[in-house]
């Protein structure tokens, strides 16, 4: 059994317009579906406001969804009313994106680290409360006789650490990783991911790895779930997202990573604009109006989301797969540099 299912999620934020009132409503995660097995990292990228860190709060009820299922284990936690859900909490946590802001400057490492532990009654005494935060912090590569210790006496990344200490404290299956090291400098990033790749091995939690660099998310993932405008435009196993992008959009991202190697130095893909309103999104294919190889049909006909490998999905009318003789099309658009543009 997956250890998560989402099915046909919706998260629309109603906003209030003018003197009328007039009442819109923001489309941050439209009809998304994925899996999640356990002990697995599956990475969701895209830029800001494509709605992954929504989709991200969303799977584990931190945002209520308009619509759609996530199944946890098999049980649609979107139909739990709170108190039922507090008892599915502990099995799903978030390690935010700011290390600055997501700890309480008022608590101790120590109080921060054991609030959750006493929510859920994990812990007899106190001592043993202090115990356990104590190894957790030394889990975390930190020191645990600096458990009395505020926020503000630690580092960007000695804090991203106790946030992590903070979601292990309460043994979950499923962490939603939002950003975690986006605000961190290069160096500590890569301690961040080594540790997180350490955990996941030693205690098999599943993570949901929301981040807007690739380059990150290729480290850490398994499979790779793109996003556009609160869509998945593709989806599959890291390697072939990141080494033979169908889609577009996935094609720009890459083409953005930097490359160690001068040898193979690729092109960069710069999209005209910038993403569309989630209040009115472009009608047809909602990327038509920056991408690059768009079509007359691409303005009117929205793509579905179709496996053109086994595990390998792509929501464009281009995409084939290498089985099919429309291929050609693909590579046919990349080359060609006057196809006129829908938007135009
Ligand atoms: Fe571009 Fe058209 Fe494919 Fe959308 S369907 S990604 S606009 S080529």
């Amino acid at each position: 059994m997956n250890l998560l299912d989402v099915r046909k999620l919706q998260v629309h934020f109603p906003v209030t317009r003018g003197w009328r009132r007039h009442r819109d409503f923001v489309r941050a995660v439209n009809d998304v579906s994925f899996s999640l097995n356990p002990g697995e990292t599956v990475g969701l990228v895209g830029e800001s406001g494509c709605g992954k860190t929504t989709l991200g709060r969303a799977v584990i009820r931190l945002v209520d969804p308009t619509s759609g299922q996530v199944l946890f284990r098999g049980q649609d936690i979107t139909a739990l009313k709170s108190s039922a859900l507090r008892a599915h909490r502990r099995k799903f946590q978030i390690i935010f994106q700011d290390p600055f802001s997501s700890l309480d400057p008022r608590m101790t490492v120590e109080n921060s680290v054991g609030k959750a532990m006493d929510i859920h009654r994990l812990v007899p005494t106190s001592a043993a409360r202090r115990q356990r935060v104590a190894d957790l912090l030394q889990q975390v590569g930190l020191d645990p006789d600096h458990a009395r210790r505020y926020p503000h006496e630690f580092s960007g990344g000695q804090r991203q650490r106790i946030g992590i200490a903070r979601a292990l404290a309460v043994e979950p299956e499923l962490i939603v990783c939002d950003e975690p090291v986006s605000a961190l400098d290069v160096s500590v990033q890569a301690q961040i991911i080594n540790l997180l790749r350490d955990l996941q091995r030693d205690r098999a939690i599943a993570y949901l790895f929301v981040a807007h660099d690739l380059a990150v998310v290729r480290h850490i993932s398994r499979r790779v779930l793109v996003m556009y405008l609160g869509q998945i435009v593709e989806s599959g196993s890291a390697q072939e997202i990141c080494g033979s992008p169908q889609h577009p959009y996935t094609q720009a991202l890459i083409s953005a990573v930097p490359v160690v190697d001068p040898a193979s130095k690729r092109k960069r893909i710069i999209l005209p604009g910038d993403p569309p309103s989630p209040i009115h999104p472009p009608t047809g294919c909602h990327f038509h109006t920056r991408c690059p190889m768009a079509v007359a049909d691409c303005r009117d006909k929205a793509p579905s989301l179709r496996e053109i490998n086994p595990g390998h999905w792509v929501s464009c009318h281009l995409a084939k797969s290498a089985s099919e003789s429309g291929n050609g099309r693909l590579k046919a658009a990349l080359g060609k540099s006057n196809l006129e543009h829908p938007s135009k």
